[in-house]
């Protein structure tokens, strides 16, 4: 906790941006999540893949639309996502199911060269840790022109189709990169899914959309040490900062 003393601004996403004191050692590998944090939440992806979720349970399961979404809602509840729900009770192939619920139109994602120069300009190894897969990752990244910056994409493949906060997957994506939890940092637009990467050590960036900072109230937000409505100007921000020490 770097910034204890200071409130959390949760008033808005208006650009606000901070800069942080100086810190004894800088991370030297940055994770970062996709949907949301990467491209701005306005693209709304996620509103066609509930959609494709919501038909793909109705299809496999021969139940109407708003059987499927009564369904969707109660396997996320209890199971985690909606995904392990249909792997667990009615065994569902999650490659085969993340295919059909990512076959989605892309072109909302614009390219991103303000995220582009940041990510040049950052120090430090770069890995993509998503509750995606690869496929989808990728295609995101083509969009956004930034894929270039990044040695791996850590994906729920990759942490056994569990999702994030599960606390394994975040064990499992160190001990296989090689990851120094007290030398990372891990940015994402769900406060939540920053718990266990501050209890492992790291350090947090909380990349707040309208949606994560409504679903953020009241919670407690202890484990976040930086917060940003622009992912792509906090990070030139933390380059310059440093070069000026
Ligand atoms: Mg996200």
């Amino acid at each position: 906790m770097i910034n204890g003393q200071q409130a959390i601004d949760k008033s808005g996403c208006d650009g606000y941006s901070e800069t942080m004191p100086p810190m004894p050692q800088d991370p030297d590998v940055w994770l970062f999540d996709l949907d949301n944090t990467l491209y701005p939440a306005r693209c709304n992806l996620f509103a066609q893949i509930d959609v494709r979720i919501g038909r793909y349970i109705a299809e496999r399961l021969g139940v109407s639309p708003e059987e499927a979404r009564v369904v969707q809602k109660k396997y996320w509840r209890e199971h985690g996502t909606s995904m392990r729900g249909m792997m667990s009770l009615h065994g569902v192939d999650p490659r085969q199911y993340l295919a059909y619920v990512h076959d989605i139109d892309y072109s909302p994602v614009p390219a991103a060269p303000a995220l582009d120069a940041a990510l040049a300009a950052l120090p430090g190894r770069k890995l993509i840790f998503t509750a995606g897969d690869v496929a989808h990752a990728e295609k995101v990244m083509e969009r956004l022109g930034v894929a270039r910056h990044f040695e791996a994409i850590f994906d729920i493949a990759a942490g056994d189709w569990w999702p994030k906060p599960h606390r394994q997957i975040y064990e499992t994506l160190v001990k296989l990169h090689n990851v120094d939890p007290a030398r990372a940092a891990f940015a994402d637009d769900i406060s939540v899914n920053l718990k266990p990467a501050a209890d492992m050590g790291m350090r947090t960036v909380w990349v707040r959309t309208h949606e994560s900072v409504a679903r953020a109230a009241d919670s407690d937000l202890s484990h976040i040490d930086h917060q940003t409505d622009d992912l792509a100007t906090w990070l030139t921000d933390w380059v310059a900062t440093r070069s000026q020490r």
